[in-house]
């Protein structure tokens, strides 16, 4: 069994308390001791003088349910040792009879192939446990979950439909799925009636687990969307996370400090309820999501068919141009397949709209008709000073939000965590580093029930990063998103360095 000793860095446990000068000690996966003691003469030494020693960093709002199988150097490259995956109401399970169902569903954030699902949360998380690079946790995802009993079916199910969902709900928690998530802005998660929702909710209560929500809304409806599942939390006494906080659109800039509010009441009131969010203006995901919702009935197969249909696409033109909240200036392109589009990645709807002579929604539309809806977005979408006050206050935690696209993937995928303690933290000064360590280590660790992880504590195990506080940061930028961040100098998953001196370890990573 390795010993190995961090020594003399600047500890900063990730409890939020301020961090002070001593020694790490680890002995196979566990860490053993924290503080200032004598190293024991046969331990390895990392010399920490002049870094920071924190937990691992825990990406409580991941995306990459295919990737974390395959050992991808990209997360570890910015310390993060564990995921919870299965956000936003997509996971890899159940899978239906008809499989492609779940991949028309799901590869426009999981940017898979055709061979991947699987029954349940079990083999799903067996074959994830043996990831090297990270340890992954997995919410059930609610339009997973309801593509494999009714596929595209939208609005109200049947009795023994959701009854199908509760039990297969229940199996997956019991299996060890860390909880549920939504995602009702997409279908046909966004048509589930608030009563199927207090049903699984009240099964996500009853395990002890965590309930989080992609909400029906960020923009015009943000104020009615957290007071649904303020509603939802209230009346099924579950956890819940809402996640990626922030209001879209100048228009409801305003909006977000009522949100706000609500929550901090709601948790006064003594309701378990927390946010999360990533810490970039520009969110981003599939480009149907601008559509009506409705418009998504029978999948992508049936949008087309009547985006095909002269009357019906004049309708949902005019329904997705009233409801746009940022304003076509501010939608990038970020990844479509055909080869002849390939030059519109980086370019807004608002200038291929000019160049092509066509009004911006016609060309939204167009491009889901020529990409057979595989198209993926980046939207210019909040405000700094709103992004300031949900990075900084106290019930939120930091996410990446990221996702492989076949294109240029959003920076956040590259670069959330080392942004976090760089740019955010040492140079604007919005937080201080053991408050932006506590944020992406035992802050998400507690908000997911992830058992021994997210502190520098004896008998926690042994995920550890050492960095350096003066230099990391991460240089991912919107046009050029895949660059390495800077400063992170080792990271250490179970007692197991994956990257040494900055450079991931070739014998754990692809
Ligand atoms: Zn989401």
């Amino acid at each position: 069994m390795r010993t190995i000793v961090f020594k003399g860095g600047t500890v900063i446990d990730g409890t939020g308390s301020p961090p002070s000068l001593g020694n790490v000690l680890i002995s196979g996966s566990t860490i053993e001791r924290v503080g200032v003691f004598e190293a024991p003469v046969d331990a390895e030494v990392i010399d920490c003088h002049g870094l920071a020693v924190t937990p691992g960093f825990i990406d409580s709002h991941s995306h990459l349910d295919l990737q974390v199988l395959e050992n991808r150097r990209d997360k570890l490259a910015q310390g993060v040792t564990a995921e919870v995956v299965g956000n936003c109401g997509f996971s890899p399970y159940p899978v239906p009879a008809d499989r492609s169902l779940l991949y028309d569903f799901a590869n426009g954030l999981f940017c898979g192939g055709t061979d991947w699902g699987w029954p349940s949360a079990k083999g799903y998380l067996e074959q994830a446990a043996r990831s090297t690079t990270t340890t992954v946790f997995s919410l059930v995802g609610h339009g997973s979950l309801r593509i494999a009993r009714v596929g595209h079916q939208l609005g109200q199910l049947t009795e023994r439909d959701v009854d199908w969902m509760e039990q297969k709900l229940s199996e997956s928690l019991e299996e060890g799925a860390c909880g549920f998530s939504t995602g009702l802005m997409y279908s046909p998660g966004a048509s589930a009636p608030f009563a199927e929702l207090e049903r699984l909710c009240r099964v996500v209560a009853r395990h002890q687990k965590t309930y989080a929500t992609h909400m029906r809304g960020y923009g015009d409806l943000l104020v009615e969307a957290v007071d649904e599942q303020l509603q939802l939390a209230r009346r099924t006494g579950c956890r819940l996370q809402i996640s990626h906080l922030q209001a879209v659109g100048p228009r409801n800039w305003n909006k977000q400090a009522v949100a706000l509010e609500k929550i901090e009441n709601a948790v006064a009131a003594g309701l378990d309820v927390a946010f999360d969010c990533y810490p970039y203006v520009a969110g981003s995901t599939v480009l149907t999501q601008l559509l009506p919702q409705w418009a998504l009935e029978s999948g992508i197969k049936g949008l087309l068919a009547k985006l095909a249909d002269g009357a019906e696409r004049k309708r949902i033109a005019a329904e997705t141009d009233v409801n746009l909240e940022q304003g076509w200036t501010n939608i990038l392109i970020s990844a479509l397949e055909t080869p002849a589009n390939r030059g519109l990645i980086g370019q807004t709807i608002a200038a291929i709209a000019s160049s092509r002579g066509r009004e911006p929604v016609e060309v939204a539309i167009d491009l889901i008709q020529e990409e057979q809806g595989r198209v993926n977005m980046l939207e210019m979408n909040q405000s700094e000073a709103n992004l300031r006050q949900t990075l900084t206050h106290p019930l939120s935690c930091i996410i990446s939000d990221g996702f492989y696209v076949k294109g240029r993937p959003h920076p956040r995928l590259y670069g959330t965590f080392p942004l976090l303690l760089g740019e955010i933290s040492r140079e604007r000064g919005w937080l201080t580093l053991a408050a932006a360590v506590h944020k992406i280590t035992e802050k998400p660790a507690r908000r997911f029930s992830l058992p021994q992880r997210g502190r520098l504590e004896p008998s926690y195990f042994a995920d550890v990063v050492v960095f350096d506080p003066g230099t990391v940061n991460s240089p991912a930028s919107y046009e050029t998103p895949a660059l390495q961040p800077r400063g992170i100098r080792h990271v250490f998953r179970n007692g197991i360095a994956i990257l040494s001196q900055g450079v991931p370890c070739s014998s754990v990573a692809n």
